[in-house]
């Protein structure tokens, strides 16, 4: 939904890589997954300052996948946040396991921006996809998600927790929602005990401070691990699920954003 770029803008991936390569985990990674198919899935890759999170990646308009960093990554968090990207878009162009939101209800323009809705859309597909990709850089290539989860995620969100209230926009309490059970997901995989005592006290905070948001996520949570996520026939079993069950601006979430 962001404009579309000239090619000055973009940075050969070898002027990221190079940077990262260093951390044992992401060569094996990157010598296995990314190189044998560099020619056949290219990627465009862009600093961008402005970046919403250190890294996000997207199907461009010429269907060629971008994925943008905040800066050159430099920490093995930096180097595992880019395996990440590039293994959303292993998912999407190799293995074809991707949900694709293709088309918004006209209706909810009324309210909320064509921007708000692909943010929203991604979020939904984070939400499902997150907790298996990191799942998996963690299983195959040793990463350890969870040293970002609470040095990043926990001590971010802990500075919005300041505002000790739910949000009374709709729209915002739903990706909060869905937040925590990405969230709530991904930490389901993490063993080590000294973690996940900083995962539980996490949750009760965020209990009192968001209660709804809680409540609808451990709702979605719940959805998830009932339905199951792992395979794209299972993503849109559980999106019509979830989008059946909820609405926006009493809108079905099924009849706001459509599915391929
Ligand atoms: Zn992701």
């Amino acid at each position: 939904m962001t404009g579309e770029n000239t090619d000055n803008d973009y940075v050969d991936e070898d002027v990221i890589i190079e940077k990262i390569i260093k951390f044992d985990k992401f060569e094996n990674f990157y010598c296995a997954e990314r190189e044998p198919i560099k020619t056949i899935v290219p990627i465009k890759w862009k600093i961008n300052p402005s970046c919403k999170g250190f890294a996000v990646q997207r199907s461009g308009a010429d269907g060629i996948s971008v994925i943008e960093l905040r800066h050159l990554p430099e920490t093995s968090d930096d180097a595992f946040l880019v395996a990440h990207e590039i293994v959303h878009v292993i998912r999407r162009e190799v293995d074809k396991q991707y949900l694709n939101i293709t088309k918004v209800n006209d209706s909810i323009l009324k309210k909320y921006t064509v921007d708000d809705m692909g943010d929203f859309a991604s979020r939904i597909g984070s939400m499902f996809d997150d907790p298996i990709v990191d799942l998996f850089l963690m299983d195959k290539y040793g990463f350890d998600p969870a040293h970002r989860y609470i040095n990043v995620v926990i001590k971010e969100t802990d500075k919005n927790l300041k505002t000790p209230r739910d949000a009374t926009d709709e729209l915002q309490r739903f990706n909060q929602a869905m937040f925590y059970a990405q969230y709530a997901l991904q930490w389901d995989s993490i063993k080590d005990p000294e973690a996940l005592r900083k995962w539980h006290a996490f949750k009760r905070r965020y209990e009192r401070k968001r209660p709804m948001a809680k409540k609808i996520g451990s709702e979605l949570y719940l959805m998830a691990k009932e339905n199951g996520y792992d395979s794209q026939e299972k993503q849109k079993v559980l999106f019509n699920k979830i989008g059946d069950k909820y609405t926006i601006c009493g809108i079905k979430i099924k009849d706001i954003l459509y599915i391929e």
